[in-house]
């Protein structure tokens, strides 16, 4: 069985950069424009709730990523509520913003998205800190695994 567009792959890629777009403030209403997939077939990657996409979809989701990751929803006819929207949708659900990714990188399953710059490590922890950024699953784990005595002090107080 072949899925129209081409072989399927896996769709991480193509999650990583639609909620990249998402945290810009891209709504799946205008994604589906840009993309041509539906607005049911975004939410469901948006949730990562897809484990592969066809060929044909993942070009057109790097195309988007490419052409709007560094743009601005405002200027190109998005609403202000709607931006805000899938800024609040993208930043509840903790998604890394473009910049975050390399595009080397970001089709690699064992690829972080680089909040700080040294996520993984104990620096990028303090700059999460130090910036008022929620700490990323990785930065927290480096802090757990290097300051334990951090935690027991936690546990006491
Ligand atoms: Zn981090």
């Amino acid at each position: 069985m072949t899925a129209a567009g081409g072989p399927a792959m896996p769709s991480l890629g193509t999650v990583r950069r639609l909620q990249a777009l998402a945290v810009v403030g891209w709504p799946t209403a205008r994604l589906s424009r840009e993309t041509g997939l539906s607005p049911g077939r975004l939410d469901r990657l948006l949730a990562a709730a897809v484990a592969v996409v066809s060929a044909s979809e993942a070009r057109a989701v790097a195309a988007a990523f490419t052409r709007l990751g560094g743009a601005s929803p405002g200027l190109c006819g998005v609403s202000h509520i709607a931006a805000r929207a899938a800024r609040n949708r993208a930043g509840t659900a903790g998604w890394a913003p473009p910049a975050a990714w390399d595009d080397d990188t970001i089709d690699d399953p064992a690829a972080i998205p680089q909040w700080t710059g040294h996520c993984g490590t104990t620096r990028g922890a303090d700059i999460h800190d130090r910036d008022g950024l929620p700490r990323c699953p990785p930065c927290q784990a480096a802090l757990d695994r290097h300051r334990p005595q951090q935690r027991h002090h936690a546990r006491r107080a």
